[in-house]
């Protein structure tokens, strides 16, 4: 690992971080070292992890093959110590947010190609030597299982490093293409040299690729939120090396250019085929399409509640807001222990306590803070030319205000470093990366999502809400729901905030997300992404009809991918020469039995 002060830089590589941000940079570093525990690296118990069924021989032959393609730098052997590193130094070996021992989830070699043709040949090397292959584009999927691969041994292919190109940016269709290795920062940064009036809807933290985000149905906070319905066509590597363009793409352009409608219209001519690229294994994605919102005004605004049971009602609030659009983005609602956190202070400033904290010692702390008692707190933006966002929030406003104790406030109202004046960036497209500072809250901390959907109900949320808030407090984490809401539905996210260093706390994170996935789907509620430890269970949960749903990815996988070669286990979807062998996991007990394979 580098020096506090060495910061990747976006000029140097595809992964850096903007000059803009150097300085935010260094300060998370610093924070996420300041209080680790556990060692940067500890030597390997196996040095080298091979794929399934496969010798050393065949293994090390395979890798000269590789080699012939990519040359001799664009492979690399997984066989150095682990290193965790931090968000924007983070690892393509492993899991850096690891739930199961660090060395499980680990990779045998990494591949590096530069164009299409090279990702072509390696799909076609994984199919001569059945090795399987799991490609990334950034890697810095944290919270769902980074860079690591569902099958351990497997080649990672980082498509990122070399393939990280802002294809096209079309200022008068408002769209882009990207190569898997553009993040939100350089695609950022990129409109900004051109001077366009165009925004990217970044998720909190803006480190990750752009398509890989989008493929993995990630979301973000401006009106363009959803990432993959802002997507338009795709050009994919098929699991027998054929090349495939979805959308207007498929239709080739006058003498061999690409297709002039490609950023303008998703669907084209028959089966829309794009979903079934995103959460599969059925390709390898090496360009997009996608849209980005023309520059508007905007005003972000918060609202806190002051008790607890307050939920419902500001459920039932938000829900013709959202319904009718008039809520502009995809804005969240958070409990308040997340003001605390926010603050970059450790859990320990106000309690050093075992188990979850105490519902009164949030309250006391909360109480402290700018804003006085609050339970929850809403954080919204407005779209629009003046008149509008202020004939907006004056509904807004009125609707909030009916709940007893609500208070609103602006940007101007609040201290200079409070969190909203960064959620008023993010809002309007300005990737950051200052949703770092809550993981300071532990030592060696990292998190995992929890992330069932729920529709704009009140009852509905709050039995989501009641599991999460009880088995939370069984299991011993402190609870912390992030809710955005998207019209008709809520992503409810549930973040589990657990301490890497410590194999107890590691295993009980593990029970509450299997017991939350469990209990929740007997109430009709599923995730819509999830870690890829517990891909296997929540696929089970989407079983109706005796899994007709999972039959199907099958036939797809089977018919797509008659080898198994391309990341199989992914989003639970197992091909033929791995079901049945016990690589399912489903529960705690199936992990322990399935660790002699991992
Ligand atoms: P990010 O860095 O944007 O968070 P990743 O690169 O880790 O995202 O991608 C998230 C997940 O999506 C990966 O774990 C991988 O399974 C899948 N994925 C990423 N890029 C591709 C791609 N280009 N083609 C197919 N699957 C991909």
């Amino acid at each position: 690992m580098s020096q506090p002060n060495d910061i990747p830089s976006l000029d140097q590589v595809h992964s850096g971080v903007p000059a803009r941000l150097r300085d935010d940079a260094i300060y998370a570093k610093k924070s996420s070292f300041a209080l680790r525990t556990i060692p940067l690296s500890k030597p390997r118990q196996a040095p080298l992890r091979l794929p399934p069924d496969t010798s050393r021989e065949k293994f090390d032959a395979a890798i000269v093959a590789l080699k012939k393609v990519l040359g001799e730098k664009g492979v690399e052997l997984n066989d150095k110590p682990l290193v965790d590193g931090w968000y924007m130094e983070h690892p393509n070996t492993h899991d850096a947010y690891h739930i199961v021992d660090q060395e499980e989830m680990v990779c045998s070699a990494i591949a590096y190609p530069s164009t299409v043709p090279e990702v072509q040949e390696i799909v076609r090397w994984a199919n001569e030597f059945k090795i399987p292959i799991y490609p990334i584009s950034m890697g810095r999927n944290i919270g769902y299982g980074g860079a690591a691969p569902r099958v351990p041994g497997s080649v990672v292919v980082d498509l990122g490093r070399n393939m990280n190109k802002v294809l096209k940016l079309d200022a008068n269709n408002a769209s882009c293409i990207v190569e898997p290795g553009v993040s939100y920062f350089k695609l950022y940064e990129e409109i900004k040299k051109q001077g366009l009036p165009l925004w990217v809807d970044t998720p909190d933290l803006g480190g990750g690729s752009v398509l890989g985000n989008a493929i993995d149905r990630g979301v973000g906070y401006t009106p363009y939120g959803d990432h993959f319905a802002n997507h338009c066509g795709m050009e994919v590597v098929l699991p027998n090396g054929e090349l495939l363009r979805t959308g207007m793409g498929a239709l080739p352009g006058k003498d061999g250019a690409d297709n002039p409608t490609w950023g303008s219209f998703q669907n084209a001519f028959g089966p829309s085929v794009d979903g079934i690229f995103s959460q599969s294994n059925f390709g390898i994605v090496v360009k997009m399409g996608f849209w980005l919102m023309p520059d508007t005004g905007h005003q972000s605004y918060l609202v806190t509640f002051k008790r607890e049971d307050d939920f419902q009602k500001i459920v039932e609030t938000i829900r013709p807001l959202a319904l009718k659009r008039i809520i502009g983005n995809v804005p969240q609602l958070r409990h308040s222990i997340q003001e605390l956190a926010i603050t970059g202070k450790p859990r320990s400033t106000w309690y050093t306590g075992s188990g979850p904290m105490p519902r009164e010692v949030i309250k006391d702390g909360v109480s402290k803070l700018f804003f006085g008692e609050c339970a929850w707190v809403f954080y919204g933006t407005q779209y629009g030319d003046p008149d509008s966002i202020s004939s907006q929030l004056a509904l807004i406003k009125s609707e909030f205000a009916k709940i007893p104790g609500s208070k609103f406030y602006l940007p101007s109202d609040v201290p200079k470093d409070h969190y909203l004046h960064q959620r008023a960036e993010v809002c309007s497209g300005v990737p950051s990366l200052k949703d770092l500072e809550w993981l300071n809250w532990k030592p060696n901390a990292a998190h995992l999502f929890f992330a069932p959907i729920t529709p704009t109900d009140p009852k509905a949320a709050y039995t989501v809400h009641s599991i999460i808030e009880r088995l939370y407090e069984k299991w011993g984490f402190d609870i912390w729901p992030t809710l955005c809401f998207a019209g008709r539905e809520i992503h409810y996210i549930s973040v589990v905030v657990y301490d890497r260093g410590n194999e107890e706390e590691k295993r009980r994170a593990r029970c509450l997300m299997r017991e939350m996935i469990a209990e929740t789907a007997k109430e009709g509620f599923g995730e819509y992404r999830t870690h890829l430890l517990f891909a296997d269970q929540v696929a089970q949960t989407y079983g109706w009809n005796n899994q007709a749903l999972m039959r199907f990815n099958e036939t797809l996988k089977d018919a797509l991918d008659p080898n198994g070669i391309l990341a199989p286990g992914r989003n639970g979807i197992w091909p033929k020469n791995y079901r049945g062998k016990g690589w399912e996991l489903l529960g705690e007990k199936g992990m322990e039995s399935a660790k002699a394979k991992l």
